[in-house]
């Protein structure tokens, strides 16, 4: 980036979001990130899925993955028993993926279990036993941000072998040199910055889709990038600063 940085008259950065969250909770690292899960099947080897699979997450990656789980299982183990099920913070009428999304996969035949939280993923000899969760009492504190509390006491275990998770993706800002990026400015909901040009606080460096918007989608995404190309054509012409 440094060299790019340093040959070119403006950059745009439009890297969206590449790197799976954890949830982090006691043997996570034996969960798959959806977003392998889902390069793995469309690129990949594909993947050898669980005959009953546990999908953590609420929003409309969780379905696309619940309901791929759900078709390998049909393909990988026909005429058995098999089953998929998510698990989401939020309830039904705070679930973030849309109405269609969900109506879909539960048309498919994904389960779901709304208002439990995860807090430990069971191990047995080294193989995958099921997802214990907790209850949830509140998904957004007073001021409205995200900050999940639990009912310690209400436990429940859903057996599963085989978990994904499915909570949300991050951007991967780590090419870009500390003394570049301290100069990103973010906004309080951990967005790059930019102005009405597409333009970032770092000089001639302009930004958009899912590092920018909280939109999320792909519409969302060319439409910022058409506001940057603009205001690139604009900054090369000596028209911004
Ligand atoms: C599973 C899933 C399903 C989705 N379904 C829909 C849908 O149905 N409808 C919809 O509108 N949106 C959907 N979205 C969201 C949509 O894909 C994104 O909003 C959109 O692609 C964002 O565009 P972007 O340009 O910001 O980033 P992306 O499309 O993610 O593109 C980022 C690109 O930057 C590259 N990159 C990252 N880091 C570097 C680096 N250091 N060097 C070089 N290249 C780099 C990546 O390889 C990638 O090619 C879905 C997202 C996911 C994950």
């Amino acid at each position: 980036f440094e060299d790019i940085y340093k040959n070119y008259d403006a950059i745009y950065l439009g890297i969206g979001t590449t790197v799976s969250r954890s949830t982090r909770v006691k043997n996570s690292d034996k969960a798959y990130p959806a977003l392998l899960f889902l390069k793995e099947n469309k690129i990949g080897k594909g993947v050898k899925v669980g005959r009953e699979v546990i999908v953590i997450g609420g929003g409309n990656v969780a379905m696309d993955v619940a309901r791929e789980a759900l078709r390998l299982q049909h393909i990988q183990y026909p005429g058995e028993k098999v089953v998929t099920k998510t698990v989401s913070l939020e309830d039904w009428d705070i679930m973030p993926a849309t109405k269609e999304e969900i109506e879909d996969a539960k048309a498919e035949g994904v389960q779901f279990n709304p208002g439990w939280g995860p807090k430990e993923i069971k191990i047995e000899d080294g193989k995958v036993k099921g997802l214990l969760c907790m209850k949830v009492k509140s998904v957004f504190d007073e001021q409205g941000r995200f900050n999940p509390t639990f009912y310690e006491d209400k436990e429940m275990f859903l057996e599963g072998d085989m978990v994904i998770e499915a909570i949300g993706q991050a951007p991967d800002f780590s090419f870009i040199p500390k003394e570049l990026f301290d100069k990103l400015e973010f906004t309080p909901r951990r967005k790059v910055k930019v102005d009405e040009n597409g333009k970032t606080s770092l000089p001639k460096v302009f930004a958009g889709g899912d590092i920018v918007n909280l939109n999320l989608d792909a519409v969302t995404a060319i439409a910022d990038a058409k506001r940057a190309a603009e205001g690139i054509d604009l900054y090369l012409k000596g028209k911004l600063k």
